[in-house]
């Protein structure tokens, strides 16, 4: 039965997806009629050309109007939302020790789906969003961390509606954002922007002590890991000039800023959903 429902929560989180699509297209200022249109064309869409993922296979990629290709962006969104959703449902099964359908408790299992929900899919955004533009918008991180602060309260009390955190899942937030405010403020903006310090605050809210210190390290290390193989696959197609290689390719191995909100997002997906503890990831690394 869980698993029907999950099934279930996987469609409805790739709904969720293709309106976060247009909440990042708007945000982008791109021009879009009333209902969703071709960015390119303007061509309103059908309802068949609106169903999530389905639509871009059936379509081959192109947009039915004027033929130009349409961007993988939006079928990946999707899908990743899809399955965050998943995560969070399994998640939450087994933080209110669900067996089956009929044990869940549906006003604390609904509100804390709702909030998660929420949080994942703004973090969504902020993902996509700080790849494409390296900025993060208030309007996605401001409710994040406002949204994290309830899950904080909410998830301390395990059933009953709130109740008080312990002050070291309290503190972990402030910490994070004093920590990514003075690298912003020492560098003048040059390591970390100011976005990552307001994400990271709500980043501590979210996973408090223990999770919130693995999903720094493990942000630290993916991020340093892709900066590395990036800057090798820079220094390599620079000298192999006239191999072809798609121009955004060429541009993401160049580029010598590179975001670091997806790295954060990663990190706290691996932390929340996996519960990597900081002292196993001590261990894994014999230090
Ligand atoms: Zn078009």
């Amino acid at each position: 039965m869980l698993t029907y429902l999950a099934i279930l929560v996987f469609v409805f989180g790739t709904a969720v997806g293709s309106f976060l699509n247009v909440v990042i297209l708007r945000h982008e200022k791109k021009p879009i009629s009333g209902r969703s249109g071709c960015p390119k064309c303007g061509k309103t869409l059908e309802w068949f050309e609106l169903i999530p993922v389905l639509s871009f296979l059936i379509q081959k990629a192109k947009c039915r109007g004027c033929g130009r290709p349409i961007s993988w962006q939006y079928p990946l969104v999707e899908i990743m939302t899809g399955f965050v959703f998943v995560a969070i449902f399994f998640f939450l099964t087994d933080f209110y020790r669900v067996g089956s359908i009929f044990d869940i408790a549906f006003l604390s299992f609904g509100f804390s789906f709702l909030t998660l929900a929420s949080i994942w899919g703004l973090l969504v955004a902020i993902f996509v969003y700080d790849l494409y533009h390296k900025i993060i918008p208030d309007d996605f991180v401001f409710p994040f961390i406002f949204l994290s602060l309830v899950w904080l309260f909410h998830s301390a009390s395990s059933g009953e509606f709130f109740s008080s955190p312990s002050v070291s899942d309290m503190f972990m937030g402030p910490l994070f954002f004093l920590f990514f405010a003075s690298l912003w403020y020492f560098s003048r903006g040059t390591w970390m922007g100011f976005g990552d310090a307001k994400l990271a605050l709500g980043m501590g809210f979210l996973l408090g002590f223990s999770n919130g210190l693995s999903a720094f390290m493990l942000s630290f290390w993916i991020g340093a890991g892709v900066a590395v193989i990036l800057f090798l696959y820079g220094t390599v197609i620079k000298k192999l000039d006239n191999i072809k290689v798609p121009l955004f390719l060429k541009n993401l191995g160049l580029k010598s800023e590179i975001p670091f909100a997806p790295f954060l997002v990663i990190g706290t997906a691996l932390a929340f959903f996996f519960g990597v503890e900081f002292i196993d990831l001590i261990n894994v690394f014999g230090f």
